[in-house]
């Protein structure tokens, strides 16, 4: 495009709303009382960022971009209509190709420009590929095992931890000899084709319960060689777009650790799952009480106060509208119904909240587990609805469990506990609960969308 006159100065000006806009974006998100206002302002910041990328005068000729943008929009629909159950390894995929593109558009940055590539350009260069050939793999094989094309188990040799590092640490001397002679062009794929074997290799031995965290701290690298791309590019929203993704992305899988209390290396490098394969399918014996929806019905309709606990199968059964008819039924009767919402309940951060905020349960109803634990011990009846282990006592009291130390949901401390799930299978950690055991709980068997609705109709309420 031709350079008209004021035109650098509206692509700056765009540029900077476009990063205000990441930014309130990112601060919004994090409530849901303002999480679709924090959606839009990154939109409308991403679309800015495109336009004033396109009105840029380095732009000889659009049909290459316009190919571009038909390519993307076909592939990035379908992508974007995935069940909300899938989308940790829609958001793996999504990150592997922003990677990809990161590190081809470095490697023809270092063809472009090499043999005359500047030290510090060529440390960024190396930052950026290094780190976008590592998430492009590892992204691909974390999508591959959420979606159960790969196995979910981690599968561990020994020495692998340093055979995984060792080959980092080979990537990152080959980019400090390019540093120091950046005419040695033969090195450069080395220090693509490492971080791609690479990838793969950290991934392996991560247990698929791990991956959504492992998803996270992708999207941190990714944010990051995007930053470094800025640096190549001398592009200011790269950098700061960057910044601000590699920051949230690493901020939010310290707190995903943290919420199951497992270290970041414990996640990277404890091969945690390993349980899960060998639990798997092992039925209890032990006897456990049940009843059917009248009862449960009665006995809700008789509680003063009931926390609803959610988890993944309210989601995989997409119960939240029924669990909505169920909230209006009982505080129609006058019950003080409060939801209890784990961090990592479901399969992704904030899963819970978006799930009944589709139905329009009340935000001021739904409590974080630190507000809503002091209140188990006054409740008449902890309803448990598709959870299982962010209820799981064994974390408090077995040292032995793969879960030990784990925050978890007391529900255990409620009058009454009533779990609504299919049958006795485990959940994701792939062990067993004893709270099934309890002699003050009741298991409610059945599929959680068609068991509440019974309940709802037992309970005079429903829209049916
Ligand atoms: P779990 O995976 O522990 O348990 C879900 C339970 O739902 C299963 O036991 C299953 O039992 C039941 N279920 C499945 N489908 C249905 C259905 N249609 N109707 C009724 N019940 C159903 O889920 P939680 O939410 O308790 O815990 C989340 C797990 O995921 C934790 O281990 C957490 O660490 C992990 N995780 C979560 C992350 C996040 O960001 N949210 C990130 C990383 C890990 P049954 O088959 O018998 O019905």
């Amino acid at each position: 495009m031709t350079n008209l006159p004021g035109m650098e100065y509206i692509i700056e000006i765009t540029y900077l709303i476009a990063t205000a806009l990441f930014i309130l974006s990112l601060k919004w998100l994090s409530s849901p009382t303002t999480a679709r206002r924090g959606v839009f302002a990154g939109e409308l910041g991403m679309l800015l960022a495109i336009v004033g990328t396109l009105l840029h005068h380095g732009i000889l000729e659009y049909k290459w971009i316009f190919i571009a943008l038909v390519l993307g929009t076909i592939i990035g629909v379908p992508l974007g209509k995935v069940a909300m159950t899938a989308v940790p390894q829609r958001t793996a995929l999504s990150h592997a190709f922003g990677a990809l593109c990161v590190t081809l558009v470095g490697t023809a940055e270092f063809y472009l420009r090499t043999p005359n590539v500047p030290r510090f350009m060529m440390g960024v260069l190396s930052m950026e590929v290094i780190l976008g050939s590592l998430t492009f793999t590892g992204s691909l094989m974390a999508a591959g095992k959420l979606q159960e094309i790969l196995p979910q188990r981690p599968i561990t040799y020994k020495g692998q931890n340093f055979v995984n590092l060792g080959l980092l640490a080979v990537a990152i001397i080959v980019a400090g000899m390019l540093v120091a002679h950046p005419e040695k062009t033969q090195l450069f794929p080395l220090i693509v084709g490492i971080p791609l074997l690479f990838g793969v290799m950290m991934i392996v031995p991560i247990g698929g319960a791990d991956m959504p965290t492992v998803i996270s701290l992708l999207n941190s690298y990714a944010g990051l060689s995007a930053a470094a791309m800025g640096f190549v590019l001398d592009s200011k929203l790269l950098i700061i777009a960057g910044a601000l993704d590699g920051a949230s992305g690493l901020i939010l899988s310290v707190n995903m650790s943290k919420a199951m209390n497992r270290s970041f290396s414990n996640v990277l490098f404890g091969a945690f799952g390993q349980e899960q394969a060998s639990a798997t399918g092992v039925q209890e014996a032990r006897p456990v009480r049940s009843a059917t929806p009248e009862e449960a019905a009665a006995i809700l309709a008789a509680a003063n106060k009931v926390v609803i606990v959610p988890g993944y199968g309210m989601a995989v059964a997409q119960a939240q509208h029924k669990v909505r008819e169920l909230y209006d039924a009982l505080t129609k009767r006058g019950v003080d119904v409060k939801f209890g919402i784990h961090p990592v309940a479901g399969r992704m951060p904030g899963h819970m909240n978006v799930l009944l905020a589709e139905a329009d349960i009340p935000y001021d109803k739904l409590l974080d587990m630190d507000e809503i634990n002091g209140e188990f011990p006054q409740a008449d009846v902890a309803l448990v609805i598709g959870a299982n282990d962010v209820t799981n006592p064994a974390a408090r009291t077995d040292p032995n469990s793969p879960i030990y130390g784990m925050p978890i949901l007391d529900v255990d401390k409620a009058r009454t506990v009533m779990v609504i799930k299919r049958s006795m299978a485990a959940g994701f950690a792939g062990i067993d609960n004893p709270l099934y055991y309890l002699d003050k709980t009741l298991m409610l068997f059945g599929d959680a969308k068609s068991f509440v609705g019974s309940i709802v109709r037992e309970l005079g309420g429903g829209n049916e």
